[in-house]
């Protein structure tokens, strides 16, 4: 039978849509959906009114944490302790939504939860986890993970951080870089060099001899606070540290956890970014028809669509894969890896088919580029986990 001619720029495509063409969303349970749903309402709401203003400030939007508690968004695999106890692929979906708003606060949703309030229950001991995990889910406590160091964060081992055994007490000295909600934290898990080994300190802000300044001067995470930490004598008596791991796997679990958020994340950000594309290409019009009309600008709107949809496929798989409890660190890093990448290239894009409106904060494009600038860096270069993955293929270390 003989196609009919549609009229001149309709398509015959059945209504999908367009930030989800596979339907992952059909893929959810019940309460998935109503926990995206709700963290959705809540960025719509809140976080998208603010945050423009806030990231040209140079502000983390503080007022938003009582509200992400209240939602039960901190810690919120956690188990007990006043924690929400959902799983991991709804802890994803609410870092996909809140990266939907911006990179920053998910990435203080990632830091409290993944980084601070994770290794305390996974490796705390009870009197920890009772002092701090549910003033944490409440938001009444801020904290922060300090691993990076000045001198080098893709090679953790070489940590020059160290604390040495005074009495019942330990004292720590070193330095660490780049830290997520350093200058707004009440409490920093910390991890310094031992005669045992690598171990994890609970720092309470106003410690002597402990400071934490914020990094001026970033373009990128305008929205997120970021620090230096500095420890000069810094007393910690033996009760707050973590009784439960020795050696580099207690960060680096934690970093699994991160990753793991982030690689769902980051989804959002270019969700986000296509959606703009997608109104902006409609309505401007160009050569006298709308610039979405034309096939090199099609091209790159489904090379968007064809990554961002592989990314969400990859990301409800490992969420399966960690909900099952079968998840490797290699997952991870593949889809961190993958996803960041997609992300940035898909920001990049955007911005450039704004053309030079692409440059301003009208648009969201230029700020969650710059956001995922740090993104593809923290938690993991992208050549990190390029490598990680090449050493679980080939089983050689080529760090
Ligand atoms: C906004 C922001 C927030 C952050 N928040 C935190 C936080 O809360 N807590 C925390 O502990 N850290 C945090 N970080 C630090 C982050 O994790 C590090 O920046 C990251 O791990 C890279 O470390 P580095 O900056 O020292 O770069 P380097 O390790 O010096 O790497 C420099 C370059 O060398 C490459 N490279 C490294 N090793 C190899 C190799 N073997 N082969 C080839 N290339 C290599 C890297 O990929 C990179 O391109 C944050 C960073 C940023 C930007």
């Amino acid at each position: 039978m003989a196609a009919t001619p549609l009229p001149a720029g309709k398509s015959s495509a059945a209504a999908l849509d367009p930030l989800d063409l596979y339907d992952v969303r059909g893929m959810l349970t019940e309460e998935e959906r109503l926990v995206q749903d709700s963290v959705a309402r809540l960025v719509d709401a809140e976080v998208l009114p603010r945050i423009r203003e806030a990231f040209e400030q140079h502000r983390f939007p503080k007022e938003l944490v009582p509200q992400l508690a209240a939602l039960g968004l901190l810690g919120s695999s956690i188990q007990g302790y006043d924690c929400a106890g959902l799983n991991a692929v709804c802890y994803g979906l609410i870092c996909q939504e809140l990266e939907r708003g911006d990179s920053g606060i998910r990435s203080f949703v990632s830091v409290q939860s993944s980084l601070c309030m994770y290794p305390i229950y996974a490796f705390g001991s009870e009197e920890q986890k009772r002092r701090y995990l549910p003033a944490m889910a409440r938001g009444e406590l801020i904290g922060c993970f300090g691993l990076t160091e000045p001198h080098g964060g893709s090679d953790p081992a070489n940590m020059k951080t160290h604390a040495k055994k005074r009495g019942g007490d330990w004292v720590l000295n070193g330095a660490k870089m780049w830290i997520t909600n350093g200058a707004i934290a009440d409490l920093a898990v910390v991890w310094a060099m031992t005669p045992e080994g690598i171990r994890g300190f609970l720092v309470e802000k106003g410690s002597p001899g402990f400071a934490a300044p914020e990094i001026q001067h970033k373009f990128s995470l305008r929205a997120s606070v970021t620090s230096a930490l500095y420890f000069d004598n810094v007393t910690v008596p033996e009760a707050r540290v973590l009784p439960g791991v020795v050696g580099l796997k207690g960060p680096l679990s934690c970093l699994t956890q991160a990753r793991y958020g982030i690689s769902w994340g980051v989804i959002g950000a270019a969700q986000a970014c296509l959606s703009e594309q997608l109104a902006y290409t409609a309505t401007r019009q160009l050569f006298g028809r709308p610039l979405a009309q034309n096939q090199m600008i099609q091209v790159r709107l489904a090379e968007m669509a064809r990554r961002i949809t592989s990314a969400q496929l990859l990301a409800l798989q490992l969420g399966r894969l960690k909900d099952a409890g079968t998840l490797q660190p290699a997952h991870v890093s593949l889809a961190k890896w993958n996803n960041c990448r997609m992300a940035l290239d898909v920001a990049r894009d955007c911005r450039d088919m704004l053309g030079g409106a692409g440059i301003s904060a009208e648009f969201a494009a230029i700020r969650h580029m710059l956001n995922l600038e740090s993104v593809i860096t923290y938690e993991g270069t992208e050549t990190i986990h390029q490598l990680t993955i090449g050493r679980q293929l080939t089983g050689l270390n080529a760090f």
